[in-house]
């Protein structure tokens, strides 16, 4: 918008050029009536008419060219933004061995995985394992069955008084300790098939 003083009401704009004629024409109307001057004042009052529609014809174009840079801001502005909010897509790496398909895509969890179904990864929001603690007190192998037994008693409270670690897995023990016990841990000592529990007893803190 231009600056509110630059707009002039009509009725100003009328007045202001009824005073130049009348300025330009000053004693002549009331003088002499003659031809002459009467065709004086005429064109007086015709120059200004025109330097008004002038005036005019000028407002409007620069009305037009300021609406016309404005679209072309606002459209400029939307461009940007459609590139800003444009999903990202993301690689996603999985560890030498694991099926994808175990995995939860990372693309599906932020909703913008456009493969649907022929996606490698998983879509299931409970294959989203990275996200959830592992339990240490529960074996993974359990829920398949292939996990030893847990004792059948309550372990004996060993030397530090926690309940004792017969029949848990050292190394298991170990990267608990390290914090490297995790969803992606392999047992050192034959991986699955490890004989001994990777899990703590319960009760016992790490
Ligand atoms: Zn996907
Ligand atoms: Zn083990």
């Amino acid at each position: 918008m231009p600056p509110k003083k630059n707009q002039l009401s009509t009725k100003t704009k009328e007045k202001a050029k009824k005073k130049t004629v009348e300025d330009k024409t000053f004693g002549l109307k009331n003088k002499n009536k003659s031809a002459k001057v009467n065709r004086y004042v005429k064109q007086v009052e015709q120059q200004v008419q025109t330097a008004g529609n002038k005036q005019k014809l000028k407002e409007a174009e620069n009305r037009k060219k300021e609406i016309q840079s404005k679209r072309e801001a606002a459209a400029k502005k939307e461009a940007q933004l459609a590139e800003l909010f444009k999903p990202v897509v993301i690689q996603q790496k999985v560890p030498f061995g694991v099926n994808p398909k175990t995995v939860l895509c990372a693309n599906f969890k932020q909703g913008t995985c456009i493969k649907g179904d022929k996606c490698k990864f998983s879509h299931d929001q409970k294959s989203d394992r990275k996200s959830g603690k592992i339990d240490l007190y529960t074996d993974p192998r359990d829920a398949k069955g292939e996990a030893p037994p847990p004792p059948s008693t309550t372990p004996a409270l060993g030397a530090d008084g926690q309940p004792s670690l017969k029949g848990v897995c050292k190394h298991f023990v170990e990267a608990v300790t390290n914090g490297q016990y995790g969803w992606f841990w392999q047992c050192p000592e034959g991986g699955d098939k490890c004989k001994y529990r990777h899990a703590l007893p319960e009760g016992r803190w790490q």
